[in-house]
């Protein structure tokens, strides 16, 4: 999957051969321009030769010969993009041809029969629908599989104050954020003080969080409103770097038991903008000493840090998962998993053996870090997560069970016979595990 994606984007990146030269080819007067751009010049000129009559400078054999070199630059652009999209297609279909077909006897049907597995089935469809946002696709599904909808999070209103927040309009975010500020510290989460410091750096450097018409510039591009910044409050006689000092003690007081250190350093950042002439971001990159520009950095102050942060709270605080079950599934099917699958499956019945348990693999699954969901321990025998009151247990063969399979196993017990291998212990050699 990875290298047919590797493979498309370099063909993307070839498309732009067509509008700049990347070769020595052609022989064009300006050979640094894109070919939209000569062919707007060339335009240009033969309109201006036109009406000023055939006495003009531009002696026809000149402009017949520009024509013709840009028609040789323009041909091999496009036959330069044409040889690689061929190659690209012939490399997917080889790649595609490698691939052993999936057997239909893949598909399990047997484990959507009864109502239950339907129903969870048809719920992550329609739940990633809502997610993507089609809504009436959604609608459509509920209403043709006859399926009532259970309650779901509002995904509209979290796509509503993420736009906000990428647009530069904190408001949303801190409206929600301010709503549920005791779940969030009672989780310890960054959300609410990160949210502030964001708005207060945004004044301090010149950008209006507290406007209520936000300024269209994503936020990668926040330092580029600050001169234009303020402008919007500057009739309340303060300086940008005051009016952030006032927003700080506004609003960020509150933090003082958890983030003193941050909320510090801030305020000595903030002593280092010049209070009144604008200063460019490269200027302060020099002037602000470096245990302090950190706070220049807009990947780590603003939305490319506050959104997906956000997103993850909202998805804690509405109990959905954070990424949509159904692309995980895929993403899970088509890296490999699937095909792994498959070929077990052939080893097995070849062998005369059967897969016995329907909720189970036959095989491990190898899983990127961001798809591992346990990130404690789930015992293989009741798949229940370990707690402290039921923590993983290490038998002497090597194999761990959380500690309830432990003693049901054992049947009360002094010995318990491991369910992965044949030997057998004492429960007493049984130790606990630490993750
Ligand atoms: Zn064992």
């Amino acid at each position: 999957m990875e290298t047919l994606a590797g493979d498309i984007e370099r063909l993307a990146a070839r498309a732009p051969a067509l509008f700049a030269r990347s070769d020595g080819a052609g022989s064009s007067a300006a050979p640094s321009s894109s070919l939209p751009a000569q062919l707007d010049a060339l335009i240009a000129r033969l309109e201006a030769a036109r009406s000023s009559g055939s006495s003009s400078t531009p002696s026809s054999a000149e402009l017949a010969s520009a024509v013709a070199a840009l028609q040789t630059t323009a041909a091999a652009r496009t036959k330069e993009y044409y040889n690689a999209l061929s190659r690209a297609s012939k490399t997917l279909e080889r790649r595609l041809a490698s691939q052993p077909p999936l057997d239909a006897s893949i598909a399990e049907p047997a484990l959507f029969t009864a109502r239950a597995p339907q129903e969870a089935l048809l719920r992550t469809v329609w739940s990633h629908l809502l997610r993507a946002g089609e809504r009436e696709a959604a609608q459509t599904l509920l209403q043709e599989a006859g399926f009532t909808a259970p309650s779901h999070a509002d995904f509209q209103a979290l796509s509503h104050i993420l736009r906000a927040l990428n647009s530069g309009d904190l408001k949303p975010a801190i409206a929600w954020a301010t709503e549920h500020a005791e779940w969030l510290s009672a989780r310890g989460s960054l959300l609410e003080f990160a949210l502030h410091r964001s708005a207060c750096l945004r004044l301090a450097l010149g950008a209006a969080v507290t406007s209520t018409a936000p300024p269209a510039a994503p936020a990668e591009e926040w330092s580029d409103a600050r001169s234009t910044l303020g402008s919007d409050d500057a009739h309340d006689g303060f300086s940008p770097t005051q009016r952030a000092m006032l927003y700080a003690s506004e609003h960020l007081a509150a933090f003082h038991g958890t983030h003193l250190h941050e909320i510090q350093r801030l305020l000595t950042f903030i002593l280092y903008i010049p209070p009144d002439s604008p200063v460019s971001l490269e200027m302060l990159h020099i002037q602000v000493p470096a245990p302090y520009r950190s706070f220049l950095d807009a990947q780590a102050m603003h939305a490319p840090f506050l959104a997906p942060l956000l997103e993850a709270e909202w998805c804690a605080k509405e109990g959905v998962p954070r990424e949509a079950p159904l692309r995980l599934a895929v993403e899970i099917g088509a890296g490999g998993a699937l095909n792994r699958i498959a070929k077990v499956r052939a080893v097995m019945k070849q062998s005369g053996n059967e897969w016995s348990q329907a909720d189970e693999l036959p095989v491990e699954i190898p899983l990127p870090p961001h798809l591992r969901f346990h990130s404690t321990f789930a015992c293989p025998v009741s798949k229940e997560q370990g707690t402290e009151e039921n923590p993983p247990m290490l038998m002497a063969c090597g194999h761990v069970v959380a500690q309830e399979s432990l003693t049901r196993i054992s049947k009360g017990g002094s010995r318990v016979k491991c369910p992965y291998c044949p030997s057998e212990s004492a429960v007493s050699m049984a130790t606990r595990v630490y993750f």
